[in-house]
């Protein structure tokens, strides 16, 4: 496991490409909603540009899709749901639809700051908060400001048909998130709920790692290898769960709607009750199961995948591998991998944010005439100038040689060295000899009352 020190995230970005569609994954909504919530305040530099023409496929495909959605949504009472109305981005934080990118970043932070549930105990802070973290993420993107100007939200969902046809859309141009880094977390995963879920497209679970990582690997960011295991497709059918040679057929008692409707008569009056079939569990299908799978159409593997580790990254924070979770069950999109990250103590070094501290220890002599010592800093040793005159616990600044800021690595913090002075316990005589003359010379130039 050597690390490259790298600020790419290539690597990564080709790791998560999906190549491998499930033959019998109906393109669905949901995993736009998932990938909407999930896609990270920091983009990879490159992101993939897929043509206009899949973009006005993929819209209409998500307007299609979304009226059952709601519909689904609406159903299941008591279950926190969230519909997402129709929102207005440039509402949202607040500026014009002419605003300019300075504008709309500065909107941004503002609202942010005033509205991070870290910050501001109001209940719906939290909703609002990250309402602005998703209008800020489309509004800052060129390419997806233009497709929300000129589809609205539903375009955007669009670019999560990234499976279709295996041509790829932001989905797998970003396959990595990091979140609760910027902030210094608080708000735990689950963004929006997944209410309404179509039981053909519940996505698989995610799957953690935990990453050790040394304390100059998180300043400056490294590649690491990771095994990970988790559920794949069953290559045996294809992930369908259905054996192979067999045809499933509708469900019977459901007749392939995977719903069953009931008439609920109440003292209120009559309901119409919408259940998921118990017998397909929602599928509308009945089939022969897959042997390998037993009908799940997924299996095990043990998979090796290169993870670009940003630098500035800092112990506790989380990086999201984009589908490198589990598979969903038949062929429904995968969860992704979440990756922990811990970062290793320095026997030296200590981290707080983006500054470095340390400690060094000179002698007495060295801070009444000062000196030139050499400091650990994350970039080795550098020679630091003690002033004449440093008194004990002075904090010395090494200007620039500090952590590199998440995301925004041309910006560093400062290295704070704390000086302590040690004076000697023991002198030998001739020390001692020279620090009597010392005293007596002291003695001589005071000036006082008491002296003529
Ligand atoms: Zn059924
Ligand atoms: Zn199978």
């Amino acid at each position: 496991m050597n690390c490259l020190g790298g600020r790419q995230l290539e690597g990564l970005q080709q790791q998560a490409l999906h190549t491998s569609t499930p033959a019998v994954a109906p393109p669905c909504m949901h995993q736009a909603h998932r990938a909407r919530h999930h896609r990270s305040r920091l983009q990879p530099a490159a992101a993939l540009q897929p043509s206009q023409a899949g973009f006005s496929q993929a819209a209409a495909a998500a307007s299609k899709h979304s009226r059952p959605s709601v519909a689904a949504a609406g159903r299941s009472r008591g279950r926190s749901v969230v519909v997402h109305a129709a929102r207005d981005f440039y509402d949202t934080l607040g500026v014009p639809r002419t605003a300019d990118k300075k504008a709309i970043k500065q909107a941004y932070r503002q609202k942010a700051r005033k509205f991070h549930p870290d910050v501001n105990k109001d209940p719906g802070a939290e909703d609002t908060f990250k309402a602005i973290g998703e209008a800020y993420e489309v509004l800052s993107d060129d390419n997806k400001r233009a497709i929300y100007d000129k589809f609205g939200e539903a375009g955007l969902k669009g670019d999560a048909f990234g499976g279709m046809g295996g041509m790829g859309g932001f989905q797998s141009a970003n396959p990595m998130d990091i979140f609760e880094s910027f902030f210094g977390g608080g708000f735990g995963g689950g963004f929006g709920s997944m209410g309404g879920q179509d039981a053909r497209m519940r996505p698989g679970e995610n799957e953690t790692y935990e990453l050790q990582i040394d304390f100059l690997d998180a300043v400056f960011g490294c590649k690491k290898e990771l095994e990970i295991m988790h559920l794949t497709g069953c290559k045996t059918c294809t992930s369908s769960g259905v054996k192979p040679g067999t045809k499933p057929s509708n469900c019977s008692m459901c007749q392939g709607t995977g719903q069953l409707i009931q008439a609920v008569r109440t003292p209120l009056g009559a309901f119409q009750q919408v259940t998921t079939c118990n017998r397909c569990e929602g599928v509308g299908q009945q089939f022969t199961p897959c042997d390998r799978c037993g009908g799940d159409g997924r299996e095990r593997e043990t998979k090796r995948i290169q993870l670009t580790v940003p630098a500035g990254i800092d112990n506790g924070a989380r990086l999201r591998v984009k589908g490198e979770g589990n598979a969903g069950r038949r062929g429904a999109p995968p969860g992704d991998l979440i990756v922990y990250i811990r970062v290793k103590d320095h026997a030296e070094l200590r981290r707080e944010g983006i500054d470095i501290h340390s400690d060094i220890e000179i002698s007495y002599v060295d801070a009444i005439l000062g000196s030139l010592v050499k400091v650990t800093t994350v970039d080795g040793p550098v020679e630091l100038k003690i002033p004449p005159g440093t008194q004990p616990g002075t904090t010395l600044l090494m200007a620039k040689r500090g952590v590199p800021r998440l995301g925004a690595n041309n910006v560093r913090g400062n290295h704070n060295v704390h000086v302590r002075v040690s004076i000697p316990k023991q002198l030998s005589s001739e020390e001692r000899t020279l620090i009597e003359q010392l005293k007596e010379q002291q003695a001589k130039t005071r000036v006082g009352p008491f002296r003529f």
